[in-house]
């Protein structure tokens, strides 16, 4: 069994073969897939999806790319959310239209985060919505999806001064920033940027981090692995592969890097044990 801790399956690059896409994923032992919101306006999507399909888990945030198309009262509007979660319900005025048999859990607030490597963004922007969702991760005691580019020391200093944990999507800073980040309870992730030949710096953290803090994810669409080529289209469907990868980096057996990191990513994301019925563990 794989988990992809981070997918967005709701882009309009999988609009054509949403259903395929998903079904594609559990075919090939992707047993969870975590898809993060990014903004108020896909969070009935992201719903959508977890009611749809029964290994899609749903998370909630305002990604710092999206603080632009944002505004404060979002921030209301998620604590809205979070709160009905809480309760076991849906918000206020959105329909249980589950296919699954039961209403979605809020695995964790994201995706979130700053993001200080694309110009052009309002820095104090993106603090501002970035702490506002670590006070909910608090509030609410759920994990976080931290989006981390340039920022590393950055987020380090508020997650700390929060005392949230969650994971670190994408994880690209160096070996101390990662030890850190460990240190302070977060699990790692790695993707289809590990699998290109010349990332030798991120190739040698995947290989010398300790396993218990790594969890796997494609980031599809975006993040393709290096046998899709930099314009493919990532899926989840492509995890068991980039399992492999991490797999013959580290010298051991796929199965292994399976097992241990869906327990990681169990262990960071306690609610999303519910999507476990005795008949899809199994396989
Ligand atoms: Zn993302």
């Amino acid at each position: 069994m794989l988990i992809d801790t981070h997918c967005h399956l709701d882009a309009s690059e999988f609009d054509a073969d949403r259903a395929d896409v998903a079904q594609s994923a559990w075919d090939a032992g992707v047993r969870a897939i975590v898809v993060p919101g990014v903004m108020r306006a896909n969070f009935t999507d992201v719903l959508a999806l977890s009611q749809q399909h029964a290994h899609c888990a749903m998370a909630l945030g305002i990604h710092p790319l999206f603080v632009d198309q944002s505004q404060p009262e979002d921030i209301q509007h998620l604590a809205q959310w979070l709160r009905a979660n809480a309760e076991g319900k849906l918000p206020p005025g959105i329909q249980d239209e589950s296919a699954v048999g039961k209403t979605p859990r809020i695995v964790a607030v994201g995706e979130i985060g700053l993001d200080f490597f694309v110009e052009g963004y309002d820095q104090a922007k993106q603090e501002f919505y970035f702490i506002e969702q670590l006070k909910l991760a608090r509030e609410f005691d759920l994990p976080v999806l931290l989006h981390v580019r340039r920022s590393v020391d950055q987020v380090i200093k508020q997650v700390r001064r929060f005392g949230v944990k969650g994971i670190a999507h994408a994880y690209n800073g160096s070996l101390q920033q990662a030890e850190a980040l460990i240190k302070l309870g977060f699990k790692l992730g790695f993707g289809g940027a590990m699998t290109w030949e010349r990332a030798l710096k991120l190739r040698s953290l995947a290989r010398e981090l300790p396993l218990e803090a790594i969890v796997l994810e494609t980031d599809a669409p975006d993040i393709p692995p290096q046998w899709l080529g930099h314009h493919g289209r990532n899926s989840p469907d492509q995890l068991p592969k980039i399992a492999e990868v991490l797999a013959e980096l580290r010298g051991v057996e796929t199965a292994e890097i399976a097992c241990a990191t869906s327990k990681n990513a169990l262990d960071i994301l306690p609610f999303l044990s519910e999507l476990y019925t005795p008949a899809n563990v199994s396989h």
